[in-house]
């Protein structure tokens, strides 16, 4: 009888144990706006993107809280479950006690690392709680890598120009696995290839006039490597290419076979993040066909994954979870053309005209740059230009907001004192406040119009409208019941929803735990 007993408590307790994902796998694509997957629909096949959708989890509304929509910010709140006035990563570039930094800047090793994220990640908890658990991260970028990989990661590696996938000393040596997938499928291999048009019916048009150029090419298909690969035009034609994504999983394959990532039931995480998509968005925009075409190209290369990941791990073993960094606009002289009051402003024009409105403030007298750094959306000012002027700091800052907002292209714009003083959590200012950290952000926040950018890169985003921040969010694998979340989300909820499934202690974060539903067993 007391055996029975025990046998009993043994099976109400063992599938409560054995019931943790044995892998994560965190998928990011850069620039994946959430309507991006709707528009090559027809092109899709039945095995990647729809079986998320179909089989998954899916987020109706999942939208960034937060205005500084960039690479660095957002895989820094999908990694730790903060916004950037907690993690720290407000923006690609920003300064810090009057020193202009990198995200990935590392001022003590001066190399790549994530010295500036100032939360832990889902793998830093991962690892606090099972020392065993294993943590990597694969991205075409650095800062996709360092973020998604956290403080204390396996591996954290990138596409290294002239070496292929490469890391940096803060991490542990790279295994010798890399080495020999680094000799075995070199980026080289595709040297003069020709990256053509297939899925897409030609019927479309290929290229608009505003589109960029690919590197030693023009705007439409065919795109051709260039076959020196000692070019940088090489590196960055490869980067742009459905190829560049193949190359990315394969090496997120080679990690699972070779680290034997989810197959014991401590809980692992693999992450992956494809820039290619962010890429190909900036130079053609998101509407064009390059973009398009890769994203079916995409699509294939997730249905082998996910094939590849239920026979090794089993579906029921591994959870996977699907976002975007952030969103994008369209080229603004394409929507200018389509009627929309669109447009660009060059940053180096925008300080010209803000240095001969400071000469104008005092009575054009010769006078210090008032501007000393401009990293979209911060501009930085020179205090001590002020002090000569003799114009109270706060004063010059509020007046200079005044002029700013009357200026061609700009929409909103705000001094630190505006956004430390607002009360309200909600609306623009809200996002611009879950934005900002006074030791790391500049004087002004100044954000363009809806529609207009920053720059000369034909596409961009970075503002707090919802195309910026209106991403995909799904959830697949494990024990997880087909479903959609109705209310709205934010990609900072990832962690606490993860940290729940793999019963994770994890500190205090913006995010919160979503309603997943489970299969009954
Ligand atoms: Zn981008």
């Amino acid at each position: 009888m007391r055996i029975r007993v025990f046998i009993a408590l043994a099976l109400m307790v063992v599938p409560t144990l054995s019931a943790r994902p044995r892998l994560v796998v965190l998928l990011c694509y850069d620039q994946l706006r959430a309507d991006r997957l709707d528009a090559v629909r027809p092109w899709l096949g039945t095995q990647g993107f729809l079986r998320l959708l179909r089989e998954g989890v899916v987020a109706e509304r999942c939208m960034y809280n937060y205005a500084t929509t960039v690479t660095a910010a957002g895989h820094a709140t999908i990694a730790t479950g903060c916004n950037p006035a907690r993690h720290g990563i407000v923006d690609n570039d920003f300064v810090i006690n009057g020193r202009p930094l990198y995200a990935t800047d590392d001022t003590l090793l001066g190399v790549p690392s994530p010295q500036l994220l100032l939360k832990p990640t889902l793998g830093d908890y991962l690892k606090a709680n099972s020392p065993q658990s294993k943590v990597w991260s694969f991205s075409h970028k650095d800062r996709g890598a360092i973020f998604f990989g956290g403080h204390k990661p396996d591996g954290a590696c990138w596409l290294v120009p002239h070496v292929g996938l490469g890391s940096s000393r803060y991490y542990p040596p790279l295994p010798t696995w890399v080495t020999k997938f680094n000799r075995e499928h070199a980026p080289a291999r595709v040297a003069g290839i020709v990256w053509q048009a297939q899925y897409v019916p030609s019927d479309l048009p290929d290229t608009v006039e505003w589109e960029g150029r690919f590197p030693g090419g023009s705007t439409y298909f065919p795109h051709r490597i260039p076959s020196d690969t000692a070019s940088e035009d090489f590196w960055r034609a490869f980067a742009l290419t459905p190829m560049a994504v193949e190359w990315l999983f394969r090496a997120a394959r080679t990690c699972i076979e070779q680290e034997q990532l989810g197959a014991d039931s401590i809980p692992d995480l693999l992450c992956i993040s494809v820039s290619t998509t962010d890429l190909v968005g900036h130079l053609f925009g998101h509407d064009s066909r390059e973009y398009a075409e890769l994203l079916v190209a995409c699509d294939q290369i997730l249905a082998a994954f996910l094939d590849e990941l239920d026979r090794r791990i089993g579906r029921e073993h591994y959870v996977l979870v699907l976002t975007s960094d952030h969103g994008a606009g369209s080229i603004p002289e394409l929507m200018r053309a389509q009627g929309h009051d669109a447009g660009r402003i060059h940053t180096d024009t925008l300080r010209a005209r803000i240095e001969r409105w400071f000469a104008v403030q005092r009575g054009n007298t010769p006078h210090q740059r008032l501007v000393r750094y401009f990293y979209p959306p911060w501009l930085w000012l020179n205090r001590t230009a002020a002090t000569v002027a003799g114009i109270p700091f706060d004063t010059l800052c509020t007046r200079l907001a005044q002029w700013l907002t009357t200026q061609e292209g700009i929409g909103i714009v705000m001094t630190a004192g505006q956004i430390q003083q607002q009360t309200r959590d909600t609306g623009i200012s809200g996002l611009v406040a879950r934005s900002y950290r006074p030791d790391r952000c500049g004087d002004l926040a100044v954000y363009p119009r809806e529609h207009w950018i920053f720059g000369t890169t034909p596409a961009q985003h970075g503002t707090p409208y919802a195309y910026d921040r209106w991403v995909p969010l799904e959830f697949f694998g494990w024990q997880l019941k087909p479903s959609t979340i109705a209310v709205p989300c934010s990609p900072a909820d990832i962690v606490p929803t993860l940290a729940r499934m793999l019963d994770l202690s994890i500190g205090e974060v913006d995010g919160t735990a979503l309603q997943v539903g489970i299969l009954s067993r």
